[in-house]
């Protein structure tokens, strides 16, 4: 499973026709539409629901820990 960095929707991976390769990532699309979306400006939707958050989200989760 993976979600659709556009429009936030689950896609099975196995059955996605649309897919998209960005700085060596895949992405899962649920349509054409929301993958031509994504390739007209990545960037936008870069840390919107991947796995790593980004570059300022680790100091803190950290520290939380017991
Ligand atoms: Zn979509």
């Amino acid at each position: 499973m993976a979600i659709d960095p556009v429009c936030g929707m689950n896609v099975t991976v196995m059955r996605a026709e649309n897919e998209s390769t960005y700085q060596g990532i895949k992405y899962y699309f649920c349509s054409a539409v929301c993958r031509e979306e994504f390739d007209r400006d990545p960037d936008a939707y870069m840390y919107a629901d991947q796995d790593d958050p980004g570059p300022d989200y680790q100091d803190e989760s950290f520290d939380s820990v017991d």
